[in-house]
């Protein structure tokens, strides 16, 4: 069974819209819905935000379902100045840019754990996936919703490093801060990471894509539930329609 998780409820609800569910459980405040999709055994849940939310979701996931992956989705903020408004970041390695632990422990390194990043692996089906729906992208989307979220340009793909942490990043300083520590990061949220983690701990592959909703910066200003619900989502459900067909 494939676990689908995102922070937000408006991230997955085309999703959930087509999920055929046989089952739901509540637990700790969030529902998990079981059942199929594009004739796959899958759970969806909402975890909310924050490292916390989404780490004891991940966990009440693991624990309760027979889950052989999870697909973390959803949108986050731009790092590197070359991701635009509606590009798709494909993660390789996540680090938690808020832990710091020094003097006991390197600055991002997780104590006890002896790393600083969780590497993603096996990407290469999901890859495709992303690069397939990006070709049959305006099918997805007519003009006006994209120009709304100023989407001008054909989104791409990018893969590489997220970072996550307790926080909403809306500031060049914290930008700057941010790149002086991983200067290889594409894009910051504040779950993937921790989802990461859980996954290291349980040994459960671990994949996530980021759309990019913000750039992170003193001036975005975009209608975050909107974008999630009419854009973020969207992207979501065409990526997986073709990953899990
Ligand atoms: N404050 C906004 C929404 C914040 S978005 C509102 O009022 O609606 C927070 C969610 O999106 C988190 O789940 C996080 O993972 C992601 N995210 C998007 N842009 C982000 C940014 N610039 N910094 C941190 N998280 C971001």
């Amino acid at each position: 069974m494939i676990g689908l998780v995102s922070a937000m409820p408006e991230e997955m609800q085309s999703l959930l819209n087509e999920l055929q569910i046989s089952k739901t459980l509540e637990k700790g405040k969030r529902t998990y819905y079981q059942g199929t999709i594009f004739n796959q055994d899958v759970v969806l849940v909402f975890s909310r935000w924050g490292k916390v939310a989404a780490a004891a979701t991940v966990t009440q996931l693991i624990n309760s379902f027979a889950i052989s992956e999870i697909i973390f989705s959803g949108v986050a903020g731009a790092i590197d100045s070359k991701l635009n408004i509606g590009d798709i970041v494909l993660g390789t390695e996540l680090i938690q840019h808020d832990i710091d632990a020094s003097p006991l422990y390197p600055s991002l390194e997780i104590p006890l754990l002896g790393i600083t990043s969780f590497k993603t692996k096996n990407t290469t089906n999901l890859e495709i996936a992303t690069q397939q729906f990006l070709k049959n992208y305006n099918y997805y989307f007519n003009k006006k919703t994209l120009e709304n979220f100023d989407i001008n340009k054909t989104p791409k793909l990018e893969k590489g490093t997220i970072v996550s942490g307790d926080q909403f990043v809306n500031s060049s300083e914290k930008i700057k801060e941010i790149q002086k520590l991983v200067p290889q990061s594409l894009c910051v949220e504040m779950e993937g990471a921790a989802v990461a983690q859980v996954c290291y701990e349980y040994e459960i592959p671990f994949q996530i894509i980021r759309i990019i909703s913000d750039k992170a910066d003193d001036n975005s200003h975009i209608d975050f539930p909107k974008f999630a619900n009419e854009v973020a989502g969207k992207y979501t459900l065409g990526i997986l329609e073709k990953y899990l067909s």
